[in-house]
């Protein structure tokens, strides 16, 4: 530990801080994750690539192609992508200067990015419909509590190009086809319609006026924004916000014949599909570009942050990043909550046993075979781990019983003069002498004994 200090501490001044004195040697302190970020360990890992595996056939499956994009982009994108009147832009991102002055953000969100992506390499000159899909890490500086970090991760798809309520539909079935075959039951999925720059001019000015006169009642950022953006003011979570907007002017009793139209359209198309959904008037999405569609599926048994999944139709912000006018839909899934669903109702499935061998040596000259045999071994599939530490024998057989392996293969000296090992099947503890070239056979072949 004192050497990789030591290393570290070579990097300059970034660790200074960090550094304390042992024994007259300069060490490093035994440094934690920061707040709201946490390790993926290795005993984890496997309810990761489980999710990530069941969503990646899932997008195959519904034609949607994987798309990474940076982590860090110019701020500006997602002033303009995001809005700076949201509480992502306002309170929670993680900006900085770079060494060159620019000034960068961590990504919150991904959409932004993949719109400016989408236009930067003109994806939209084939005419085409983009079904894209991400999953990575997003920033977001929050206060942490189970359930919500400042490094999550989220999957997210893109349509762009696809004006058509189908895709709505589409979007929305795709989200809830995971959950539902990942083992969720429970899920409630919330939709609303937020209307276009024609009919939510209207419902704005109403609900302007409805709130000026409980301005007193409001959270001071309610009070802020009750003029910029007062749709906001609807899904803010202070309890004094919530109160004073019961009974507020509905968006859906204001949508234009379009809209309107488009909304029926959705919903049939979800019966359609037997998806059951709550209209929900409160759900909104605060700015000019998002149109029409907004959802979110909640599981509930999560409690305080039991949306899982939130999305919405944006036909506006690919114009208003700077591209041609293209209608957009998409949804975000925070897969730490997921995960938290899952281990909930245990509904992971333990990683797949695979025979495991674990070869033990006395000496070089058995390493040598050790390591032959432990590659035939590889090259059939079976996991194969040989002792890295020099280890005597005695250590070497306690390691094999902790791997749980179920086959111990041994090369000691006798071994070597009769170049056979002794291949112990651990479960039954029976031995037998295989010649060097037949044990990666033997142990494959006798898999079904
Ligand atoms: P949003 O991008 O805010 O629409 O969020 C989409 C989804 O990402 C939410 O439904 C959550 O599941 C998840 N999410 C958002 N913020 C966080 C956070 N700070 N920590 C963990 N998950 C989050």
């Amino acid at each position: 530990a004192y050497e990789i200090a030591s290393c570290l501490v070579g990097f300059g001044d970034v660790y200074k801080r960090q550094v304390f004195f042992y024994e007259n040697k300069e060490v490093l302190r035994i440094l934690q994750a920061l707040r709201g970020t946490q390790d993926i360990l290795p005993d984890n890992i496997y309810k990761w690539n489980h999710v990530e595996s069941v969503i990646k056939e899932l997008c195959a499956l519904y034609g949607y192609s994987e798309i990474r994009t940076p982590m860090f982009e110019d701020t500006k994108l997602f002033l303009r992508g995001i809005g700076d009147t949201t509480d992502v832009v306002a309170k929670e991102m993680y900006t900085f200067e770079d060494r060159g002055g620019r000034s960068i953000t961590l990504r919150p969100e991904n959409t932004a990015a993949v719109v400016r992506s989408y236009l930067e390499h003109k994806l939209y000159g084939d005419q085409q419909v983009h079904k894209l899909f991400y999953i990575g890490s997003m920033f977001r500086y929050d206060r942490p509590q189970a359930g919500r970090y400042r490094e999550f991760h989220q999957f997210g798809v893109e349509v762009l190009g696809a004006s058509s309520p189908a895709a709505d539909a589409e979007v929305i079935n795709l989200a809830y086809t995971l959950f539902k075959t990942l083992g969720l039951k429970e899920l409630e999925l919330h939709i609303n319609s937020i209307g276009d720059y024609k009919c939510r001019p209207i419902y704005r000015q109403k609900l302007i006026e409805f709130f000026e006169e409980k301005e007193d009642q409001l959270c001071d950022d309610c009070q802020a924004r009750l003029h910029k953006n007062p749709l906001r003011i609807l899904d803010c979570k202070e309890d004094s916000c919530r109160r004073a907007s019961a009974g507020a002017p509905k968006i859906t009793d204001y949508l234009c014949d379009e809209c309107e139209k488009k909304f029926e359209a959705v919903k049939r198309y979800l019966a359609a599909l037997e998806i059951p959904y709550l209209v929900d008037s409160r759900l909104v999405r605060g700015l000019d570009y998002y149109t029409n569609t907004a959802f979110e599926i909640q599981y509930p048994p999560l409690g305080a942050q039991s949306a899982i999944c939130g999305g919405g139709r944006y036909d506006g912000l690919v114009e208003d990043v700077g591209g041609p006018s293209t209608p957009g839909i998409g949804f975000a899934v925070g897969l730490e909550r997921l995960l938290l669903a899952l281990e909930m109702q245990k509904l992971i499935p333990e990683p797949a046993n695979r025979k495991k061998v674990y070869i033990v040596t006395l000496g070089e000259d058995a390493v040598v075979e050790g390591i032959k045999i432990q590659q035939h071994l590889r090259d059939k599939g079976v996991i194969a781990e040989i002792d890295l530490q020099d280890r005597s024998i005695k250590g070497q057989m306690k390691q094999a019983g902790k791997n749980n392996a179920e086959y111990t293969v041994i090369i000691g000296a006798n071994e070597m003069e009769k170049k056979e090992a002794a291949v112990k099947n651990m479960e039954n503890g029976k031995q037998q002498d295989i010649p060097f070239l037949k044990v990666s056979d033997f142990i494959t072949g006798s898999s079904r004994q």
